[in-house]
């Protein structure tokens, strides 16, 4: 954070506040474990804070620390405005525009707060007043690392916080794999390390608590990818009713979009999973190397993210999509070809 804005939040932080902690839609690891260590770190210097999603998350994320203390706003739906009503300061944390928070927009932009937003997506809307914005981190967990350090408080970081701001950077890095991933990833990574995070188990609650329908649903997805060797791209298809087949849990397709990238050759690989309650197929998009799926997504599905890992969302009915999607790719063959 540059030091006018750095100073500014030190001014706002200097007396007890009452503050809420958003993160975006459908939170992840990241959302979920930099909300989280902001919390700790709020409650344990004398602030009022409460987190308020806006709507459930993975059942592999709720060990975190503090986790019981999220609201839904879906669920906790009074509760939750009066927490956003109320708040001196609204900290929104992985988001940088404020329809990423779907239903609660409309209550987020009437609210009188003084905002900070801490986030590491490209091309930040204007709605705070403070802003740590930074394309090149690898997650806000480190973000919000950084952040404690910048505001003095570097040995206030407890085993818990440590414990949510690696599992953010884990899930947001793929396991330190991704292009993002610095030196001072590791750095900070030792430090936490250092401070009680506990790695390997939270590698294995992260990642090796399958049930056996995940493991069935994956099977499925697999078998239906697509593989278009001239554009360097695989792409999976997830109906609704393949969903249910397997008894889909919140979170289960986390992560399968990756596997089209394991393919030699492969660059950019897709996956849409059908929402039927929402009516639109929700879309992921990773590359490697070069090829934008941030421009990507932001131009032709209402989305947006990383330069490698991007959502977004069609209206339209499966065969529709696919027809959009694979008639895009002949205008992006060059890119994805070279
Ligand atoms: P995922 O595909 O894992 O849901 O998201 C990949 C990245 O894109 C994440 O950083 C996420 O925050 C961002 N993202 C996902 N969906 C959307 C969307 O609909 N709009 C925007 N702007 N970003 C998204
Ligand atoms: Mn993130």
């Amino acid at each position: 954070m540059n030091l006018e804005h750095l100073n500014e939040l030190k001014k706002l932080l200097s007396s007890p506040k009452k503050i809420a902690i958003i993160p975006h839609k459908n939170p992840d690891g990241d959302a979920i474990g930099s909300t989280l260590a902001l919390w700790h770190y709020l409650v344990n210097t004398g602030h009022t804070a409460s987190i308020v999603a806006p709507n459930d998350y993975p059942k592999f994320l709720k060990w975190m620390p503090g986790s019981d203390k999220i609201l839904n706003f879906e669920k906790e739906n009074s509760q939750s405005k009066s927490c956003i009503d109320n708040a001196d300061i609204i900290f929104t944390l992985d988001f940088n525009h404020l329809g990423r928070v779907g239903q609660m927009s409309d209550i987020l932009e009437s609210a009188t707060a003084t905002f900070v937003m801490v986030d590491h997506h490209q091309e930040p809307s204007d709605y705070a007043k403070i802003i740590y914005s930074d394309v090149k981190m690898s997650s806000t967990c480190e973000m919000v690392y950084v952040l404690i350090n910048q505001l003095g408080d570097k040995n206030s970081i407890t085993t818990e916080m440590a414990n949510c701001i690696y599992t953010g950077i884990m899930t947001d890095t793929g396991s330190f794999k991704f292009a993002a991933t610095t030196s001072n990833t590791h750095r900070v990574i030792a430090d936490l390390m250092d401070k009680g995070a506990e790695g390997t188990e939270i590698h294995h609650r992260i990642y090796d608590t399958n049930s056996p329908s995940r493991l069935h649903l994956l099977g499925c997805a697999l078998k239906n990818m697509v593989i278009l060797e001239e554009y360097a791209t695989a792409y999976i298809t997830m109906s609704q009713d393949e969903l249910d087949t397997y008894n889909y849990q919140k979170g289960d397709t986390e992560g399968f979009v990756n596997y089209g990238l394991t393919l030699d050759g492969i660059k950019f690989a897709v996956i849409f999973i059908e929402n039927r309650e929402e009516g639109i197929y929700k879309i992921s998009f990773r590359s490697v190397g070069e090829f934008s799926v941030n421009d990507f997504a932001r131009k032709h599905f209402s989305g947006g993210g990383h330069t490698n890992a991007a959502g977004g969302k069609s209206d339209d009915n499966l065969e529709e999509t696919i027809t959009k999607f694979t008639s895009l790719l002949s205008l992006y063959k060059n890119q994805l070809q070279s």
